[in-house]
């Protein structure tokens, strides 16, 4: 056994050692060191604003959707450790990943048939971007190497999704110039709810037409803009996106990272507009929160179209390809989640989260407060005051992490209605004092 570490020398070797998220070397904010987790709940090694356990209004950054330290999926991790934590996936295959990819093409939307498993979200959008620049190649037309995509959106934090992240405002500008220049339509118009506006329809529908030789693919975030924003759009949008690139031959591709598994209400946020992607992205919560997973899927076409190319193969093969501990999890948390009115449930929370959240329209310095499925959003008019925001929310004995002028939440799915209504109580408070 190692030496213990008490709190203090735990924190003092992280701010001199551990990169964090978006995080200046050394680290300026201590970050609260969590001992357990279980259920909806954070324990933290030593109490903070007298608080020693925090309810979760984040799900570890969308992921654990039934919450921490869950029997079924500690149950499917311990059974695979016993079998194998990993082989290589070249030349060998297994039944978790079997299962899996056969799971993902069953559930996801119908055309999508082959499924590339990678280990972080943003390999799986380089996977997808490297898919349709591939296809296009095979296809005889090497200038459709472009991508088109609409401002605020978030894909990543690697080249190629950098190059299609919000170019202004958004984590990666500092890098404009260095990346490949896509192309960017305006903002999709704010509200799920709201009539699909002709003239940014319009909008799109030119940029695709003028760009159709150099474009290789359209990829958005359906429905909802995550890290880009916390926004929402009409659906009807993905339709026009879906119409026009069908006229131009432009393949379509969805990041469904964020929204995928039911968070909008939906199992997937394409089902909302009811049209499919060529190419999907999915990751966060495929394995409730396990373990590093994403996968991409394809269309019989795309996938024909890069096997008859020059390379007739797709020339990528993470070392840790299909993680049979990974997968064993993933297939395991798509099945409890099936398993489950798992709508109903987010329809609840969704009820939860409207109530608890209105009496934050009265707070000064509020500019909007948007709930969609299992993600509530109060904006502000201004940069939020990220310490104090997260002092008031840990007073609450809720765990948040604000971004720009935001202060959102989006629960696990098994949030009890007391604790949804805690955590808008603290959505509040850091609001007020943020
Ligand atoms: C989080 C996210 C990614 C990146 O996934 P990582 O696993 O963090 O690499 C890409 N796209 C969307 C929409 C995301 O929300």
């Amino acid at each position: 056994m190692p030496e213990p570490l008490t709190p203090g020398e735990l924190l003092a070797l992280d701010r001199q050692h551990v990169w964090h998220p978006y995080g200046p070397m050394p680290g300026r904010t201590a970050p609260l060191l969590v001992e357990s987790a279980s259920g909806v709940r954070l324990r933290l090694a030593e109490p903070v604003e007298g608080r020693d356990e925090l309810v979760d209004g984040m799900s570890s950054w969308w992921s654990a959707v039934h919450g921490y330290n869950h029997p079924v999926l500690n149950d499917a991790a311990q059974g695979q450790l016993g079998r194998m934590s990993h082989v290589m996936f070249g030349g060998l295959t297994h039944e978790p990943a079997v299962r899996l990819a056969k799971r993902l093409v069953d559930i996801t939307p119908e055309p999508l048939e082959h499924v590339f498993l990678a280990d972080s979200g943003s390999v799986s959008v380089e996977v997808a971007v490297k898919m349709c620049l591939q296809y296009w190649r095979s296809l005889g037309k090497p200038r459709k190497q472009r991508l088109l995509t609409w401002r605020g959106g978030y894909h990543g934090d690697t080249w190629q999704p950098m190059s299609v992240c919000d170019p202004d405002g958004g984590m990666h500008e500092l890098w404009q110039g260095a990346l490949p220049r896509q192309i960017f339509a305006d903002a999709p118009p704010a509200g799920f709810d709201a009539a699909p506006d002709e003239a940014y329809a319009a909008q799109l529908r030119e940029l695709i037409a003028r760009h159709a030789d150099e474009l290789a693919a359209v990829i958005v975030e359906p429905v909802v803009q995550g890290a880009g924003g916390m926004s929402f759009h009409s659906p009807g949008y993905l339709r026009v996106l879906r119409e026009a690139c069908d006229a131009h031959g432009v393949l379509l591709v969805f990041d469904e990272i964020a929204t995928g598994f039911g968070r909008t209400g939906a199992l997937f946020a394409a089902e909302h507009a009811g049209v499919a992607p060529d190419v999907m992205c999915l990751g966060k919560a495929l394995t409730g929160g396990y373990l590093t997973l994403a996968a991409t899927l394809c269309t019989t076409a795309v996938a024909d179209g890069i096997s008859r190319g020059a390379l007739p193969v797709l020339a990528h093969g993470p070392t840790f390809m299909g993680n049979p501990l990974a997968t064993a999890v993933a297939d395991a948390s798509i099945e409890l989640l099936l398993s489950q009115d798992w709508a109903q449930e987010v329809k609840r929370i969704e009820a939860g989260l409207r109530d608890g959240l209105a009496p934050a329209r009265s707070i000064a310095g509020v500019r909007d407060v948007r709930v969609l499925g299992a993600i509530g959003v109060v904006q502000l008019d201004h940069e939020v005051d990220m310490a104090a925001a997260t002092r008031a929310a840990v007073r609450e004995g809720v765990w948040l992490r604000p971004f720009r002028d935001l202060i959102y939440t989006m629960p696990p799915y098994i949030t009890g209605d007391g604790d949804v209504a805690r955590i808008c109580a603290a959505v509040c408070s850091a609001a007020r004092e943020g």
